[in-house]
């Protein structure tokens, strides 16, 4: 994919020089695991339990550092650009519909980040807390996401991005709200069914950012579709389960399968419109 002419955001707040810095439970040296596993012998608690615990907990208590508007190292500028082209897009898109767009914050961080919907962690992924209107990114996912799930590719991150700021659009539509206040007098299974919908509504959007944003910029170059169906693919539920457990459990599904990712993000892409993402009266599969 060509950025260039993306006008990069200035919503990023970038912690990545504070939270970054060694590995969370490596900081814990000969003493501190000592002292855990004494912890664990007198209390009685399976010392891994008390390890994973404070390995959790960062040496860094106060709140991070931020350099706010728009990084300077490519990477940053790249996530900068993408935000900018969302904020574009969707601005014009809840123009049209006589809406105005609140566009969201985006941090970046390194490891681990307190977030008003809890820790975010590197193992995680990147995420959406509705709470604060922010997308939390930490970029080692990308390289994850090239490495083990090969998936390389810069639109491949521009989806995994946009499918954030999906959430986003969620939530300043009222849809997100919706579908908890359901959740709350559903069964589990359904309940959960309503959280693949919001998931594969989330990758639809994404496929309704690029539709509009190639219209306006014609930035998409050969394979770029491919390389985010790819990552689509490869961050289903059935994949990460095949890929974690070694066998698939559709009850526990969060995000989707494989092909049904892939089919709302098409459906975003060749229809263009919030109605082509109505993955709620979709039939489930
Ligand atoms: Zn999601």
């Amino acid at each position: 994919m060509r950025w260039d002419d993306f006008r990069e955001s200035t919503n990023v707040e970038d912690v990545r020089a504070s939270t970054g810095g060694g590995r969370m439970g490596l900081r814990l040296g000969v003493g501190g695991t000592l002292l855990a596993l004494a912890a664990s012998y007198f209390l009685g608690i399976d010392p891994r339990l008390v390890l994973g615990l404070m390995s959790a907990v960062p040496e860094q208590q106060s709140a991070p550092q931020a350099q706010y508007g728009t990084p300077q190292d490519q990477q940053g500028r790249f996530i900068a650009a993408v935000l900018g082209e969302t904020e574009d897009t969707w601005s014009e898109i809840f123009r049209q519909r006589g809406l105005t767009y609140t566009p969201p914050k985006l941090v970046l961080y390194r490891n681990y980040m307190p977030t008003a919907c809890g820790s975010g962690s590197a193992a995680a992924g990147p995420f959406y807390c509705p709470l604060d209107r922010k997308i939390y990114l930490d970029l080692s996912f990308f390289q994850q996401l090239s490495d083990e799930f090969e998936a390389p590719g810069q639109f491949a991150q521009a989806y995994v991005l946009a499918h954030e700021v999906g959430h986003h659009v969620q939530s300043l539509l009222g849809i997100a709200d919706k579908v908890r206040a359901a959740q709350e007098n559903a069964s589990r299974a359904q309940a959960n069914q309503l959280s693949v919908k919001l998931e594969l509504q989330a990758d639809c959007f994404a496929g309704v950012w690029a539709r509009n944003a190639e219209a306006s910029r014609h930035f998409l170059e050969q394979g770029d579709v491919e390389s985010a169906l790819r990552a689509a693919a490869a961050v289903g539920d059935d994949t990460l389960q095949k890929r974690t457990q070694g066998y698939i459990v559709p009850e526990s599904f969060t995000h989707g399968s494989a092909a049904e990712r892939d089919y709302w993000f098409k459906r975003g892409l060749n229809g263009g419109t919030i109605e082509s993402c109505d993955t709620f009266s979709a039939p489930t599969s």
